[in-house]
């Protein structure tokens, strides 16, 4: 059976938060938790009767995490995030444009690694750039990209801030660049893109082994 994906879009930066479920099998995670998030997505685990496995964080910015603590609290299941952004959530900076709460992940997710949800199965895939801890979780057989700030319709994630790097940016968009056609990424904010209608302009080259 399909995953099924659910999007919230919360907060002042509209983050969009996803509950992917296996719905055969009741299970589900939530990706990235922005503020607000545990209010939104709370009533439709509950209304589904999901059992949520973890939530995942796809990378540091404020605007991804400024609801974790009150959504962990809530679901009270683990937290899984690259290591390059547990510092962000442990010791949040003060001057962001919330306050944002923290909180101790329990879990750690890095290249290599993989999520599963119900009988689904996603590879975690280290993609720097917009953030050095940025991950998204790629399901082959689905076709799915659950992808943050890396790329959108029409343009990938800011490169003009502190811990971005463009350099890494054009690798891990190669990356994506070498998944087919027909997948379908789910980005941080706004719509989802597919990676045949951004082919055209992604960065090509020594991306990696993903097909
Ligand atoms: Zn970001």
């Amino acid at each position: 059976m399909p995953l099924k994906i659910e999007t919230f879009p919360a907060g002042s930066l509209e983050t969009n938060a996803y509950l992917v479920i296996d719905d055969a099998m009741g299970a589900a995670i939530v990706i990235d938790a922005p503020e607000g998030i545990a209010a939104m997505v709370g009533p439709a685990i509950r209304d589904g009767d999901y059992r949520v496995e973890r939530i995942v964080v796809t990378h540091g910015h404020w605007a991804h995490i400024a609801g974790l603590a009150a959504l962990a609290r809530e679901l009270a299941v683990p937290v899984a995030i690259h290591p390059l952004v547990l510092d962000r959530v442990e010791r949040p900076a003060a001057d962001l444009p919330v306050a944002v709460e923290p909180w101790s992940p329990e879990e750690r997710l890095d290249e290599g690694d993989t999520v599963t949800v119900g009988g689904h199965t996603f590879a975690v895939l280290h993609l720097p750039g917009h953030d050095p801890g940025h991950i998204v979780l790629h399901d082959p057989s689905e076709g799915v990209v659950l992808g943050g700030d890396v790329l959108f319709p029409g343009g990938h994630g800011r490169t003009d801030i502190p811990g971005s790097d463009q350099v890494a940016m054009d690798r891990s968009l190669a990356r994506l660049a070498a998944l087919p056609d027909a997948t379908v990424v789910y980005p941080g904010h706004g719509a989802p893109a597919t990676i045949g209608a951004e082919r055209g302009w992604l960065p090509t080259g020594s991306g990696g082994a993903e097909r």
